[in-house]
This record gives structure tokens, C-alpha cells and sequence, in this order.
């Protein structure tokens, strides 16, 4: 049986059956500045978000698809470059090559074995889900708190950014297996104390891997909905600028209190679990340099979010440029300085609390950076080496300039003031703690 249907009832219809498919897709959009791109797109209430950036030319937006008339709608020049994520998955080949979290904790303890003089693992958390986030510290004595100046690396605060976790595993491999023969990295790992944690948001991790399911938060439920946005949950910069704390939103802050969206805050600063623990870690150490991987746009990022320029802006640029002129790109050229919120304004990130946490409360110095590699966040494996191995050549610049930080910005940071030791003449005390991991 079939019936005529009249013309705009069969648009109707067919409207209705394209935005009715499932799934995700990215659309780049040629627009070159944040602004610009927020005004002629709605956000808000929408599922669109900033998947990455083509530097100077365009923005790539992830969406469910029944958003995509919005996009395609908002008078800027767009192409759609993954009609649909899941079929992207697949073609996107083999992703044999990416640890998984437990492969990744296997990796990382058969490390640990096989260079005992010069690594051992370590770990924080645990998360919601009661995962650890395990990494190494690799430095000679690695089991002795030695007076060398610290280096932090870590990755895959964002679930779906698996080429951070692989960078930072490349990381540890390529330090230790080279320190026998290689004069320049044996005196580096002599001389400092280096920190890697390839995967912190596990959780995340643990649920996007091996399905993709593009997911970027963390699994901490909050009422309805799952996760917070484990980079926008950190205590902001702690400078006394109400602006730049957590909670607040600068204009245009990718920056969300809506439970349900991919950029949730949490429900307060260090909120996800990893998070916490991650910042009581750093709390504990004196780390003056760090670098958190994240995926895709080939960038290198440092404070502050919201916009405006830390004190040490002229060393940070400076810094920067130095990073990213020692990381190729996938097309050619190298990876592009910048502060971050040229990218997008966001309040909460990672690399603020870190500079502003260490000069504001802990007393020393901290440069704390954020790199965005590659041009995917399921990037090709084919493409993985070459990002693996341009990423370390700034994260080991990174690492060589740890003492130079400390000389240059030493006496520039405000002395903490501290606080008088409270006593208590006698009574009776009761001690708990958890026993970490690994044992
Ligand atoms: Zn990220």
C-alpha cells in the first residue's frame, strides 16, 4: 500500500528522519578567533562543544546530530569532516597500539621492575569508580626525597584523549630505556625528580576504552547526571581575583554549573575524586614545572583561562614558543604558543591552579603548561609515533629548564606565611589513614 503525501509533509518528514539519527559529528567551521565563533554559535543548552582548532583557520565543533542545523545554519562557513563518529571509530583503524588503563598499569609496573635504580611507582585516588591513577617517578635514588628540582607529566584529564596517555607512556620508555647509553638523558634523570601519571581521569577512561564512546568527563554522579569536567574543576588561580576562581565564569568561559554538559565545573573546586587527589599531591611536592597532555589541536597553552596575563607572562611566552618550536605538527610546521584562553576563555583548569596554587600559597614557583596534540582525539595510529615522539622533545626542554625556573623566578614569589603551631598539653589522639597503592 502506499499514499501521496503532499509536498511539505514529506519535509516534514524527511527533516524529522535526518535529525532524528543518533550519534555525533564534528563540523569544522572557518572562523579564527574565539569570539567570533561565540557569537555566531549557540552554545548554551545546546550539545555543541569545541572538539580542537585548525591555528588561524578554523574550530572543530562536536555535536549530536539533531543539533547540526545550528551549525550549519549560523552564516559561518562550515564543512562537516566526521558525518558520524561511530562509523569514524572504525575506519580509523586498528587501536591496538593504545594501552588500555589496565595494560597501562602493566606497562607502567613492568617499567618499574626493569629499571628499579632509577624509577618506582607511584599512585594517587582513589576514583569514584575506586581505580588508582599509577604512574612513575623517575629520577636516580627514586626511593630517597632528594633536593632536585621536580617535574610533573600527566595526561587524559579528558577521557576520549587517548594519544595523552600514550604520550606520557612514551615518556617513561623513552627516559629510562636510554639512560645506560644516553649522557644527556642520564643526567637529566640524575638531576631531577620526574612524575608521570599517563592516565588521571581512569574512570573516563575505563568507560570510553575500547568502545569510543567520545566520552570526556569523569563517572562521579552528580543527581541525574554523570561526571564532571575533570579540567574545569580545579581551585582556580588563588590570586584573591574572584574572576579567576572556580565557580565563576569570565565571558564566553567554555565553563559550565549545568550537570548534564561536557564542561561541568563539579560541584565544587576538586570535586572529581582524581582531581582532589591529584592537587594533594602536588600539595605535598615542590613541583616547578609541569605539563598536562590533552588532545587534539596541536597547540601549546599556558595561564591564565580567563584572559588575563600571570605576572610572569613574558617568561611563560617565552617558555612556550620554546616548547612548541620543538614539536612538529602532523602537516608540517611546528605547534603553535599561546595563552590559553586564545583558544577559548575556560575557568578551572589545570594548568591556572598549578602556577597559581605553588606562588600564591605553596611559596615556589610553578610553569604550568597544557599541550594540545594532534588532530584527533582517536588519532590514527599510523600518526601516533610521530606525536609521541614530537611531544617528548618538548616535555624533555621542558624538564631541562626546571632549574632555570627556579633561579629566574625564585625570588619573585610572595613567601608564604605561615601559620603558628597549635599544641595540646595532653589527651588521648586517634590516627587514621588509608594504605595507598601499590604496595
Ligand atoms: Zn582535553
Amino acid at each position: 500500500m502506499s499514499m501521496r503525501l503532499p509536498k511539505t509533509v514529506m519535509a516534514v518528514l524527511l527533516l524529522m528522519a535526518a535529525t532524528a539519527q543518533a550519534g555525533q559529528t564534528i563540523v569544522r567551521v572557518y572562523v579564527d578567533n574565539y569570539p567570533e565563533l561565540a557569537r555566531c554559535i549557540q552554545f548554551k543548552g545546546t550539545s555543541i562543544n569545541i572538539a580542537g582548532k585548525v591555528e588561524g583557520e578554523a574550530y572543530d565543533l562536536i555535536l549530536d546530530r539533531q543539533d547540526l542545523p545550528l551549525v550549519l545554519g549560523s552564516g559561518l562557513r562550515t564543512k562537516v569532516i566526521v558525518d558520524d563518529l561511530e562509523t569514524h571509530r572504525v575506519e580509523a583503524g586498528s587501536f591496538g597500539f593504545y594501552c588500555s588503563y589496565d595494560s597501562m598499569v602493566s606497562t607502567l609496573r613492568r617499567l618499574a621492575v626493569g629499571f628499579p635504580a632509577i624509577c618506582r611507582l607511584d599512585s594517587f585516588g582513589p576514583t569514584h569508580e575506586g581505580r588508582y591513577v599509577i604512574g612513575l617517578k623517575i629520577s636516580d635514588n627514586p626511593g630517597v626525597d632528594e633536593d632536585e628540582p621536580e617535574v610533573m607529566f600527566f595526561g587524559q584529564v579528558h577521557a576520549r584523549e587517548w594519544a595523552a596517555g600514550q604520550v606520557c607512556r612514551h615518556i617513561c620508555d623513552t627516559l629510562l630505556n636510554n639512560y645506560a647509553t644516553d649522557i644527556g638523558f642520564r643526567g637529566l634523570i640524575d638531576s631531577r625528580e620526574i612524575w608521570v601519571f599517563p592516565i588521571v581521569n581512569a574512570d573516563g577512561f575505563a568507560y570510553d576504552y575500547p568502545s569510543q564512546r567520545s566520552w570526556r568527563k569523569n563517572r562521579q554522579p552528580f543527581g541525574s547526571a554523570t561526571g564532571c569536567d575533570d579540567n574545569r574543576d580545579f581551585n582556580g588561580v588563588c590570586s584573591g581575583n574572584r574572576m579567576a576562581d572556580w565557580g565563576s565564569l569570565v565571558p564566553g568561559s567554555r565553563t559550565s554549573h549545568l550537570p548534564s554538559d561536557e564542561t561541568f565545573f563539579g560541584a565544587k573546586g576538586a570535586w572529581g575524586k582524581e582531581i582532589g587527589a591529584l592537587c594533594d599531591f602536588f600539595k605535598q611536592r615542590t613541583i616547578v614545572a609541569c605539563l598536562d597532555f590533552h588532545s587534539y589541536s596541536e597547540l601549546v597553552l599556558w595561564p591564565y583561562g580567563h584572559g588575563e596575563n600571570t605576572p610572569d607572562n613574558t617568561y611563560y611566552s617565552s617558555l612556550g614558543q620554546q616548547i612548541a618550536s620543538r614539536i612538529n605538527r602532523l602537516s608540517g610546521g611546528t605547534y603553535t604558543p599561546q595563552r590559553s584562553d586564545q583558544l577559548y576563555p575556560t575557568n578551572g583548569g589545570s594548568d591556572d591552579w598549578f602556577y597559581g596554587w605553588a606562588r600564591q600559597i605553596g611559596g615556589f614557583p610553578c610553569m604550568s603548561f597544557c599541550v594540545e596534540l594532534g588532530t584527533a582525539f582517536y588519532q590514527n595510529t599510523t600518526q601516533l609515533d610521530a606525536i609521541e615522539s614530537q611531544a617528548f622533545k618538548g616535555a624533555y626542554y621542558l624538564a631541562q629548564q626546571a632549574s632555570d625556573i627556579i633561579a629566574t623566578l625564585e625570588g619573585t614569589v610572595p613567601r608564604p606565611i605561615l601559620a603558628v603551631m597549635d599544641s595540646s598539653a595532653s589527651g588521648s589522639f586517634t590516627v587514621n589513614w588509608t594504605q595507598i597503592r601499590p604496595d
